[in-house]
């Protein structure tokens, strides 16, 4: 098909050209039909894009399930986190929990807002342990406001939390209580008991957002698209945090617009994800290198010898693996490539065995 791009064809990494297995990106890049609609774009480009945002706002609402008003578009997830936090922040009031283990833009965000962090240590397996989160929250909730965020399924864990709990827990509406799910990964889970917390918005919920993103599935990291869904209310808080909705670039509009419709896309995104996983899997398995069960385009390991001159050694092979995760300094994240990728990677691991690196 003329608009899922091929995988792209592989060449050994070179200094110049590592293989970047350390940003959880989409190593498919993007459609031929987003590109096209790049080019296409270009003759837009000296217009402000109220028409083009107005028209993704529609689609990305029928992807979602959802109405144009529960949607708040940004650049990247990243604004989204920050307008978020900055909206539900009660100057001198309120205070940021979130697990020791997690993508750390939420609570960089809260410290440069002045907000104070409190973070709870992880569960077994490095799993976020929910009942600890809820009881610090409920704790702090007595005399402040409270802003939960919830990286699920997590990073740099790769692993889910338990949706009953979590649903659980958001539907007692806890006083003073805000909830940011960061579902930036979600769309690789396989786990059949993972719900987007997305369900809760559309039961009316109005206590939570989720957060969303075209850096992953949709292979978009460089053109900086993410969306807030919630309530209304709650997206009009948000709104009043960022620059301008339509500011968006008219590039990434056409790319994004392209992408949504693209089911074929997405499906081969997925599926490749899950290729490589098993690629990389089977070798963590022969060489009985541990390994949390991975919901997302990247696995966690615990290579059992620090991280750093692991990472080190992949560097001079030109592999670039993710950075360290402290407290976990022995495991290693790897983003996902293609399969051809994965599988010179699986071979580096192979060597390295013998050389007695790992
Ligand atoms: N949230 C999580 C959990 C992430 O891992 C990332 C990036 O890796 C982001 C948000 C930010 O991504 P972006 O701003 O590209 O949407």
């Amino acid at each position: 098909d003329a608009t899922v791009a091929a995988e792209p064809e592989f060449t050994p990494p070179t200094a110049k050209k590592p293989m970047l297995l350390c940003f959880n990106e989409n190593p498919l890049g993007l459609s031929d039909g987003a590109k096209k609609a790049i080019e296409e774009s270009t003759s837009r480009a000296s217009r402000y894009p109220f028409a083009q945002v107005g028209a993704i706002k529609k689609e990305l609402a029928q992807y979602m399930g959802t109405q144009p008003d529960n949607l708040l578009l940004t650049h990247g997830s990243a604004e989204a986190i920050r307008a978020s936090v900055e909206a539900y922040n009660v100057p001198g009031k309120t205070v940021f929990v979130y697990p020791e283990l997690t993508y750390s833009d939420g609570a960089d965000v809260a410290k440069r807002n002045h907000i104070p962090v409190k973070t709870v240590k992880m569960g077994p397996n490095w799993s976020i342990d929910l009942a600890a989160l809820r009881k610090l929250a409920a704790q702090q909730a007595k005399s402040k406001h409270v802003i939960v965020y919830i990286v699920n399924p997590n990073n740099p864990t790769s692993t889910i939390v338990n949706t009953q709990a979590l649903f659980d827990w958001i539907k007692t509406k806890p006083k003073n209580t805000f909830f940011i799910l960061d579902e930036a990964y979600a769309e690789f889970v396989n786990d059949p008991s993972f719900k987007s917390a997305g369900e809760l918005i559309k039961e009316g919920y109005n206590n939570l957002v989720v957060l969303k993103t075209f850096s992953k599935i949709f292979a978009m990291a460089g053109m900086r698209l993410g969306f807030a869904y919630a309530a209304p209310a709650v997206i009009d808080n948000i709104e009043n945090h960022v620059a301008y909705e339509v500011m968006m670039n008219q590039a990434t509009l056409a790319a994004a617009t392209a992408e949504l419709k693209d089911k074929e896309f997405l499906a081969k995104s997925k599926a490749m994800n899950d290729e490589s996983r098993k690629i990389l899997l089977a070798t963590l398995d022969e060489l009985h290198i541990p390994y949390l069960p991975s919901e997302t385009n990247f696995v966690f390991m615990d290579l059992k010898v620090p991280l750093k001159p692991f990472a080190d050694r992949m560097k001079e092979e030109h592999i670039l693996v993710g950075r360290p995760f402290p407290p976990a300094t022995q495991w290693c994240r790897v983003s996902l490539g293609t399969p051809d990728e994965m599988k010179y990677f699986v071979q580096k691991l192979k060597e390295f065995r013998q050389k007695g690196f790992i």
